[in-house]
């Protein structure tokens, strides 16, 4: 029984062919069109398994794309799929912090893995993977450049909370001769902070494990397993997660 797990988000595409573990995995830029970015990924998961698409049982979307994939048996919100490839990973996880493109969330898992309760941030970009985008952009550094930088590095403070006036400050703090490694590791705090905010709202229960592309930044992680204190568990692939755990989903329907 093979099934696969496809996770349409607003900057990657990411699929999951799972039969008990995981088979394959495939990330693709969603760029402008997710309907065919959630087919090609699909494709390139079979492929990276040696697989045809009638070796797969059931195919189950997520994430905000999902609703344009016409292909698949079920859709299932990316919460639930966060939740269920977090404790697959991690089976004590009570705490999933997710940090995608362009939202971020904190969800609470009960002792049995259900969803307790949930925030989501997608009304705004900071603390978000667009956030790191635009502020390497005018760092003009690459993400794994900004984690290096920041590592070791006093953090300047940053206040502004919107990604376009934290622009402005930052633009504003070169012109002041502030180093790039202090404005890096301001930026990394920046992303620890909104978190923090977030987890105020939902009850932060230990273990926490972190998911979304995001995740793959060594010094992000370093920060925010400091800021939180509680055991804190990163995947090897942190970006699969939801395709993981739809795939997961499909797997137990079955
Ligand atoms: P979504 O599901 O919303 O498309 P993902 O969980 O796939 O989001 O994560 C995509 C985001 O991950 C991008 O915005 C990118 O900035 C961020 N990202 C990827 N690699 C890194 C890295 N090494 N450091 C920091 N951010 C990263």
């Amino acid at each position: 029984m093979i099934t696969a797990g496809i996770d349409v988000g607003s900057t990657a595409t990411k699929a999951v062919i799972f039969d008990g573990t995981i088979r394959s995995m495939a990330i693709i830029p969603t760029g402008w069109n997710p309907k065919e970015a959630g087919r090609n990924v699909f494709l390139e998961a079979l492929n990276e398994a040696s697989l045809q698409e009638q070796d797969i049982s059931m195919i189950v979307g997520t994430g905000y794309g999902r609703v344009s994939l016409a292909f698949i048996d079920r859709k299932v919100t990316e919460i639930t799929c966060h939740a269920k490839g977090a404790r697959f990973l991690f089976p004590q996880t009570r705490t999933v912090i997710d940090i995608g493109g362009q939202d971020s969330k904190v969800i609470a898992v009960g002792e049995d893995g259900s969803v307790v309760d949930f925030i989501m941030n997608d009304k705004c970009a900071a603390g978000t993977g667009r956030f790191l985008q635009v502020m390497t952009g005018i760092l003009d550094i690459t993400l794994d450049e900004l984690g290096q930088m920041a590592s070791g590095s006093k953090p300047v403070s940053i206040n502004s909370m919107c990604t376009v006036f934290a622009e402005s400050e930052i633009i504003g703090l070169l012109a002041q001769e502030v180093t790039k490694e202090a404005i890096a590791s301001g930026i990394v705090q920046t992303i620890a902070n909104k978190m923090l905010s977030l987890t105020s709202r939902v009850p932060c229960l230990e273990e926490i494990t972190f998911s979304g592309g995001v995740a793959n930044n060594p010094e992000i992680c370093a920060v925010l397993s400091s800021a939180f204190g509680a055991k804190f568990n990163i995947a090897h692939q942190p970006q699969i997660v939801g395709a993981l755990g739809a795939a997961i989903l499909g797997y137990e329907k079955l």
